[in-house]
């Protein structure tokens, strides 16, 4: 068996441990004969599997009691009218930091639905950052501060979140479970699986209780958080196999000490990394020093083509999806959790050889 050094920016790289396990319990899921997915949502082997889901995501993440944790679908991308439609009254005005292509679309999709600010901007910036904390201006009695955690494309994560008034929305989509954060400072918490948690097809949800209130009565049910929360996000058949790999990969987070273990590997995968880089005149990263990604790794080479040269040498050695987002070209090595050191090694080793060259 040859796993690939998988550095796709999602659907991603999942932990060897995970899948191997998955693929154990694929045809027989302890017995019953039957795996994860061919079984009822209601009964009494995916019923433990959910909550043992919902538990380990409370402890890993130290969630406190006032919250709920919610599997819903539609990816983050749904998630973009969820929040707006949710907890944008009328008449209201909800504010959003802007720091690059996700943030982008939040913006677009929260338009649609009420009045939107957009308190900062960086999102065409090169090189790519996240506004400071003190550029920010909040309205007076925003509904909710919108912010992206970590912008994927852009490869810049925020370091300190800004203390906001009003409830913090972040969409965690591609850190979430990356690190510690403190949930009680956010009103929501929102991520696509595909990145650090699961397959796609499940997104998580992290709400503080009383938010939910706000949605208007008229919001069909299954668009409503406060349906999610009264039914344990059982009011229709969830995703249950990713939810199912969602079990899997919190029990491996747990085995590697949690998300203060996991930070310690990501923040010395990353800084290997950023080290080849900064090492070398031939390869520049794309972010700002202060706001790099440990998740999203974007750098560039000195032309198109020695990028489109390096992407495909690598792809050749088993180091494969290099090549940057298509609306900003470069390189992105996307490094979640389960992305294993001996892959930066590798990458490191052939950027060296590939500078040497090329140079
Ligand atoms: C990938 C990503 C999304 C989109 O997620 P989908 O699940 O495809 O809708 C949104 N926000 C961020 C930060 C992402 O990385």
């Amino acid at each position: 068996m040859a796993r690939a050094y998988n550095f796709s920016a999602g659907p991603a790289i999942l932990p060897t441990e995970v899948l191997q396990e998955a693929q154990r319990d694929l045809l027989d899921y302890k017995g019953t004969g039957m795996s994860i997915m061919e079984m009822s949502h209601r009964g009494k082997e995916y019923t433990a599997v959910h909550e043992e889901a919902i538990t380990n995501l409370k402890t890993l993440l130290k969630v406190p009691d006032n919250y709920s944790i919610l599997f819903m679908t539609g990816g983050a991308t749904s998630q973009f009218s969820f929040v707006p439609m949710n907890l944008l009254g009328a008449g209201q005005t909800a504010d959003y930091i802007n720091a690059g292509s996700w943030g982008t679309g939040a913006v677009k999709a929260a338009k649609k639905l009420g009045k939107i600010n957009v308190i900062a901007d960086t999102s065409k910036e090169i090189p790519t950052r996240m506004p400071e904390n003190s550029e920010l201006k909040f309205t007076a009695d925003a509904a909710y501060v919108h912010i992206t955690s970590n912008e994927t494309i852009a490869g810049t994560q925020v370091k300190e979140f800004p203390k906001t008034k009003a409830p913090l929305v972040a969409d965690m989509s591609s850190d979430i479970l990356s690190r510690p954060i403190d949930v009680s400072q956010f009103g929501l918490i929102y991520a696509g699986a595909q990145k650090n948690l699961a397959p796609a097809g499940v997104t998580l949800v992290i709400i503080r209780n009383d938010l939910a209130e706000r949605a208007p009565e008229t919001l069909p049910e299954l668009f409503q958080y406060r349906a999610f929360i009264e039914e344990n996000s059982l009011k229709n058949t969830p995703p249950t196999f990713p939810i199912y790999i969602i079990m899997l990969v919190t029990r491996w987070l747990m085995a590697r000490g949690g998300l203060e273990g996991m930070q310690k590997i990501n923040d010395a995968k990353a800084a290997k990394l950023y080290a080849a880089i900064d090492a070398s005149s031939f390869y520049k990263g794309t972010a700002v020093k202060e706001h790099r990604s440990p998740m999203n790794v974007t750098f560039r080479l000195p032309t198109e083509e020695l990028e489109e040269a390096f992407i495909k040498a690598a792809s050749k050695l088993g180091m494969t999806s290099l090549k940057g987002h298509r609306s900003v070209g470069g390189v992105r090595a996307s490094i979640y959790n389960a992305f294993p050191m001996e892959g930066i090694d590798a990458l490191v080793a052939f950027m060296k050889e590939f500078e040497a060259k090329n140079s």
